[in-house]
């Protein structure tokens, strides 16, 4: 579990470079960081690695890994434009444009519908973390 949520949030670790080093200057998602074919080619490293140092059974934390991050750029490419065939093709995919409406930028997306998935995502994980903790304690 904690390697996975670990992992959920790698891709936007690219937000220290976009903010320090571009200077704001390219979406943060037109990064290599947000393309999947990274993390999949980070994976098969890591893989191999793990093969070749006989740790085969540390192979289900790549997994894990690959699979929160896949889920970060699936839920990124409901409002964002994620390049899912990023070398093959520039093309960026989304489901939804979300309007500059608002000053600062990020209160377009704060006052957009789609923010309500991600509230709903937290509410759900919450829920679930409360019960786990009530449900177990000892009486
Ligand atoms: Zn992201």
């Amino acid at each position: 579990m904690g390697v996975a949520l670990a992992c959920s949030v790698l891709p936007d670790v690219d937000l220290a470079y976009f903010y320090l080093i571009d200077q704001r200057r390219h979406a943060h998602h037109d990064y290599l960081t947000h393309t999947p074919i990274f993390w999949l080619a980070i994976a098969g490293i890591l893989a191999v690695g793990l093969i070749a140092c006989r740790k085969s059974s540390w192979l289900i934390f790549v997994a894990m890994g690959l699979l929160s991050i896949l889920l970060h750029l699936v839920l990124d490419t409901v409002a964002a434009d994620i390049r899912w065939l990023y070398p093959f093709s520039d093309r960026a995919f989304n489901l939804v444009q979300v309007p500059a409406l608002y000053q600062p930028w990020y209160l377009n997306f704060l006052f957009h519908w789609t923010s309500w998935i991600e509230l709903a995502i937290c509410l759900l994980g919450i829920s679930i973390f409360l019960k786990d903790i009530f449900q177990t304690r000892p009486q």
